[in-house]
């Protein structure tokens, strides 16, 4: 926007004023997403609750009938709230709200405390989970939260996407200036297609029976990815139908951006 201040046809000088566009394009973006996500990804949640409920008050219903019926809402009130924490989570991660607190970590230690803390649900599949770790492997400067977060979020995949009876491997590896996590599973696959739109949000694979039945909200990769990409590493997936997935994720071994900051702070 530019004015010219004009007195007695005199020229005294130009007032020009920039609003940030992309700005204010990002909240329209942001804004749409939420109207989306309101209509379609919680209303079948919550549509649900309501109906169930509702028949739960028939009088007449037979203790086994209302079991199934609390069963159900539990389910759907338990997605509603994991699509909701999930989201905000990420929305605070894009925003800059959520702020990563690196400290020198090992690896190992976090896998491990995942792992100890949520083997019930490989243990209930009867899958096993292998962890491959060297010995001398290095730290890394990362958010123990946020990556035990990534860590849990693909152990919990891999769970969730192979039959029973099958194995989960989780190997660390080390090269010059990065360090590789691998979660390999012997699931039910992702199709060739789908592998680079599965770390978009609300994004699931709806071909396979058994990945469908899955309970899930579609922004768990999405949070794994916005994670990652804060601490400048890399994630991708491969795989092979019915044969298993391996997702891999880098984290760097010496952030030197992070110096350059923490030396800028010091000046
Ligand atoms: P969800 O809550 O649906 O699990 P995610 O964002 O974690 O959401 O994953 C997105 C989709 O990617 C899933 O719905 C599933 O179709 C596919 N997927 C993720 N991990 C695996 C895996 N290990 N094996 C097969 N498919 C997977």
């Amino acid at each position: 926007v530019g004015s010219e201040m004009c007195i007695r046809d005199r020229l005294y000088g130009v007032a020009t004023a920039f609003r940030d566009l992309t700005k204010e394009k990002e909240i329209d973006r942001k804004k749409t997403e939420v109207v989306s996500m309101v209509s379609h990804e919680l209303r079948s949640p919550l549509t649900s609750i309501a109906g169930f409920s509702e028949l739960l008050l028939d009088e007449n219903l037979t203790r086994e009938k209302a079991r199934d019926y609390a069963n159900i809402i539990l389910k759907e009130s338990r997605r509603l709230n994991d699509l909701i924490n999930k989201y905000l989570d990420i929305s605070r991660i894009e925003s800059g709200k959520s702020e990563v607190h690196r400290t020198l970590l090992n690896i190992e230690d976090v896998i491990r405390s995942v792992i100890d803390m949520n083997s019930f649900i490989a243990e209930s599949k009867g899958i096993d989970v292998e962890i491959r770790i060297p010995e001398n492997i290095s730290n890394v400067f990362a958010d123990r939260q946020m990556i035990g977060e990534v860590i849990l979020n693909l152990f919990s995949n891999a769970v969730k996407y192979s039959p029973s009876n099958t194995r989960i491997t989780i190997v660390v590896e080390d090269n010059d200036k990065e360090q590789i996590i691998k979660v390999m599973d012997q699931g039910y696959g992702i199709p060739e297609k789908a592998l680079n739109r599965i770390f978009d949000k609300f994004y699931r694979v709806t071909e396979n029976e058994n990945v469908q039945e899955e309970e899930g909200s579609g922004l768990g990769l999405a949070l794994v990815k916005e994670i990652i990409n804060k601490h400048n590493g890399r994630i991708w997936a491969e795989s092979q139908l019915n044969r298993g997935s391996t997702f891999f994720i880098t984290l760097p071994k010496t952030n030197t951006e992070d110096f350059d900051k923490a030396s800028v702070c010091l000046l």
